[in-house]
């Protein structure tokens, strides 16, 4: 494998680092090459975000805890990017908001949900759905592998979180019903548009921080959690997030974009 010593004191050492794990996921197994261009697509965004939890984030991460606590059987959709960056937050958040797990792929292979799950097991998960013939039930309107599903998993969830999704199983799990929590980089795309709540951030900050909340939260009386909810307005956050790289771009265009070098 040609994996390369990042020094800590790159500039781009995190991003670095984070494009390191995804490689070597995909080296084990993990990842699709598909996910790798996910990946850099995510990337991107992030650059323009400002690498950081913004304010608009932040308001759909409350949200998106006290959804998770009021539901009734909440689940976790887990495909192999997000296994690659945050296994072991995703068993902790599971556990903690007692939710399912359930292994869902774009592109599945039956090798690649055993490594998936091998890997969410060796953090703690107890059980982990959507494995071979668990994954039993179909998503209507979708086609192939990409609509299987658990019908103890995502088929019976009230509220899905899906870190990563594309946008048609996005708005396919709307359709039938589903409350869908999404994380995703990219204000723009089509899970963006269509979850109920979406968390435009990087998952690798967005999963801590939304442990940190639900833990927070978990006292709060149900009417409190369930004003937090239907006060979130995702049109208006994903506006504002949009505003945050407007901003930025200003600010770039104020301060000056060429580094200067010493004549
Ligand atoms: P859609 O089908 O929803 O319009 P898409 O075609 O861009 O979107 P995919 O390529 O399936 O969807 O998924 C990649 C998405 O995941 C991108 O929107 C990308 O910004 C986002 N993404 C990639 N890595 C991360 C990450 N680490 N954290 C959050 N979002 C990420």
């Amino acid at each position: 494998m040609n994996s390369i010593r990042i020094p800590s004191s790159h500039p781009r050492y995190e991003s670095l680092m984070l494009r390191e794990k995804i490689v070597e996921a995909f080296h084990e197994g993990i990842v699709v090459a598909q996910g790798l261009i996910a990946h850099g697509r995510g990337e991107c965004f992030d650059y323009l975000i400002g690498e950081k939890t913004t304010k608009p984030a932040q308001k759909a991460i409350q949200a998106a805890a006290a959804a998770l606590l009021l539901a009734q059987y909440p689940v976790i959709s887990v495909n192999g990017n997000t296994a690659a960056l945050v296994a072991k937050q995703i068993v902790l958040l599971a556990k903690e908001i007692n939710a399912k797990i359930e292994v869902n792929l774009f592109y599945r292979s039956h090798e690649r949900e055993l490594k998936i799950a091998n890997l969410l097991r060796s953090y703690g998960a107890d059980e982990v759905l959507g494995v071979g013939p668990d994954a039993d039930a179909t998503i209507p309107e979708l086609h192939s592998e990409r609509r299987r599903v658990s019908s103890r998993g995502i088929l019976r969830a009230d509220v899905v979180l899906v870190p990563l999704e594309d946008g048609d199983r996005t708005e396919a799990l709307r359709k039938i019903g589903k409350f869908v929590i999404a994380i995703d980089l990219n204000p723009l795309s089509r899970t963006a548009r269509a979850a109920n709540i979406t968390i435009v951030d990087n998952i690798v900050r967005a999963i801590p921080r939304l442990l940190d909340e639900v833990r927070k939260m978990k006292n709060l009386p149900r009417s409190e959690l369930k004003k937090i909810v239907d006060e979130y307005n995702n049109e208006e956050v994903l506006k504002e997030s949009l505003l945050e790289i407007w901003r930025n771009i200003e600010q770039w265009f104020a301060k000056g974009l060429t580094i200067s070098f010493p004549k």
